[in-house]
């Protein structure tokens, strides 16, 4: 079986822990490596029990903790080519790199099998991942993409459990403080998942049998836990799952099991 547990989440960074009882990896490591091994720590894990990461994209919050990370242990580091060229510019992380040429690559790492797939977001690429136990047991993770695409769905409705964006509330977006670029920015299809994107993402994967969701990446300054969890809970309910699935927003500061 597989446990998530997202380390910390948004704009300020992003890891999330995928374990089995023998093999665990991290998606992105995002903030620095103190914040990494303290989080892993709470979780009863060091750096030592990481097998493998496997970066989504190469902006900041999603990678800004490898190089000094690699510098205290070398773990593998997989990555898609074009996010690559940003991660190589530090000397310990490009040691690290396993570089992936395609963006739909498989990698096998203990008895998980991980498989990305593209998502659309103003990087130079951007992947999610389903990773599969050799039990059986499936498990994605979707963060940063500016619009759910069908592949995303395709990829995502084996799985058990996921982590998602619910990244904004558009009306807050649109209300809110930041300059009128920055706002065209996360609502553009190469932004970021509003809530009621989500919402509706999650209410089909629910229907394929979904059971447990974490939302993930939301916004300081345009959303609230509340406002997430309220407009997949009001989705979920419209379809009569709404008490069959568990849905948890992931903590900004530290870790949250799913
Ligand atoms: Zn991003
Ligand atoms: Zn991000």
């Amino acid at each position: 079986m597989i446990e998530i547990s997202t380390l910390f989440s948004g704009s300020s960074g992003n890891s999330t822990l995928i374990r089995t009882e023998s093999c665990a990896i991290l998606i992105d490591a995002g903030r620095n490596c103190k914040a990494v091994c303290e989080a892993l720590h709470k979780l009863g894990m060091t750096l030592d029990d990481i097998r493998a990461v496997f970066v989504t994209h190469e902006h900041s919050d999603h990678i800004s903790a490898l190089d000094v990370m690699m510098r205290k242990r070398a773990i593998p580091i997989h990555v898609t080519e074009p996010s690559s060229r940003e991660l190589c510019k530090k000397a310990s992380a490009a040691q690290c790199a396993v570089i992936h040429k395609e963006l739909c690559f498989t990698e096998r790492v203990g008895d998980l099998t991980v498989t990305a797939f593209p998502l659309p977001h103003d990087s130079a690429a951007n992947v999610g991942y389903v990773i599969t136990c050799d039990d059986g047991d499936c498990a994605g993770v979707a963060t940063d993409m500016g619009y759910p695409t069908q592949l995303c769905f395709e990829r995502l409705r084996c799985c058990r459990q996921a982590v998602l964006e619910a990244n904004h509330d558009p009306g807050m977006v649109k209300n809110g403080p930041y300059p009128r670029a920055l706002k065209e920015r996360i609502l553009s299809r190469g932004g970021h998942l509003s809530n009621s994107d989500c919402a509706q993402l999650i209410m089909g994967l629910c229907e394929c049998g979904m059971e447990k969701i974490m939302l993930a990446h939301l916004s300081l300054d345009n959303n609230t836990p509340d406002k997430a969890r309220e407009a997949v809970s009001e989705g979920l309910s419209s379809i009569g799952l709404d008490d069959k699935v568990t849905v948890k927003v992931a903590w900004r500061d530290g870790p949250r099991t799913l």
